[in-house]
């Protein structure tokens, strides 16, 4: 299929990028497609703006909604952009729309969308720490309050520019393991990147938000004794030989499968350390940092790349993980990360996806 380009008539310039605010911006322009009468119909981009929908779409009353977070980089050497592994994002993608009862994109127009996306707002693209968030999205919008799967589809994508998460550097996290509410259950849409995961986790953290803790750890739902996830990425815990983690599908549908979770795996093994992926027990975790066995932890995820946790809070009990600050494997992890982002260094230069430069029209 061909996507055709209606250019902003007047494209504003970018915000200056020392005083980027997460989420806050836009570039001109936008992806966008319909799925009517079984068919995606008129792939295109055209200046950025607002959706029309009737107040009865079902996305409105029944959340019936995926999206991504990936991101574009700028090499600092010669300007060229870089998506990290979009392919991932891509299938996962359409994993979370079969979950949802969704219809899948095709993978070849969803990459070519986001490579003309990314081409023709380049000028959007900041040079590190930022980068160019994009967000892809689909929502079920058939005018229609029966409770049943939509026959009807907007797929858009937007961008924008975002600075490094963290301003005046990561502070290690102090995190609550929540044991009154859960973000999934086996058998419910954890592994999916669905709207409705956040709206249930956003009473759970903003409460834990004001009794002092910078986010929560998700517990297991059946138990509430294996440690999952971090607000919304994922965790990771390391010890002198080995880094362990939640297992995800097809071992386990409660974990959303990350992609920086995937690449630290691999980052893991290539540092000689063992990757295990078993459901980390709390207890054992709590008994270990106490004891200095367990040595950092850390989560990671698109947004903040690989954060340091310093301190868990569980029933009461205040645990510190080493000394609290960064430490060593978790530093490593960060730094080859965002050296693999921009394009420098040597490790896995696969992971980097060229966006080619637009022809001009
Ligand atoms: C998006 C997301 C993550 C992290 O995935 P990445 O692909 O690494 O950004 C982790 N957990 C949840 C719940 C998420 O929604």
């Amino acid at each position: 299929m061909n996507i055709r380009i209606e250019r902003h008539p007047a494209p504003p310039p970018p915000p200056p990028w020392d005083k980027l605010v997460f989420g806050k911006h836009y570039s001109p322009h936008m992806f966008k497609m319909e799925w009517r009468d079984g068919a995606w119909h008129d792939p295109r981009i055209e200046p950025f703006g607002p959706l029309s929908l009737s107040p009865a779409a079902k996305v409105l009353h029944y959340a019936q909604e995926i999206f991504e977070g990936m991101k574009a980089y700028r090499n600092p050497q010669d300007g060229s952009l870089h998506m990290f592994r979009p392919e991932m994002n891509v299938a996962r993608f359409n994993r979370s729309a079969t979950r949802i009862s969704m219809p899948n994109v095709d993978p070849d127009l969803f990459m070519r969308a986001l490579e003309m996306l990314v081409a023709l707002d380049g000028d959007w693209v900041p040079p590190k720490p930022g980068s160019l968030y994009i967000r892809p999205t689909m929502i079920g919008d058939e005018p229609s309050l029966g409770v049943a799967t939509s026959a009807t589809y907007t797929f858009f994508i937007i961008t924008g520019p975002v600075g490094s998460y963290f301003k005046g550097g990561a502070k290690p996290l102090y995190l609550k393991a929540e044991t009154d509410y859960v973000r999934s259950a086996p058998g419910g849409t954890g592994y999916a990147k669905t709207g409705g995961n956040y709206a249930a986790a956003l009473l759970p953290i903003l409460r834990a938000q004001q009794e002092g803790f910078d986010q929560i750890i998700w517990l297991d739902a059946l138990t509430r004794s294996t440690v999952e996830e971090m607000g919304a990425m994922n965790i990771c815990f390391v010890y002198a030989d080995r880094v362990i983690t939640a297992p995800v599908q097809p071992v386990s549908d409660t974990i959303l499968p990350g992609v920086t979770r995937d690449s630290v795996g691999v980052l893991v093994r290539d540092f000689g350390l063992r990757w295990v992926e078993t459901p980390p027990v709390l207890a054992d975790l709590l008994r270990d940092a106490e004891s200095g066995e367990l040595k950092e932890a850390f989560s990671c995820g698109t947004a903040a790349i690989v954060t340091s946790i310093g301190r868990v809070h569980h029933l009461g009990r205040d645990v510190t993980i080493a000394d609290g600050k960064e430490g060593p494997v978790t530093r490593r992890l960060r730094e080859t990360l965002c050296a693999i982002h921009v394009g420098e260094g040597e490790w896995h230069p696969e992971w980097r996806h060229r966006v080619p430069v637009l022809r001009p029209v």
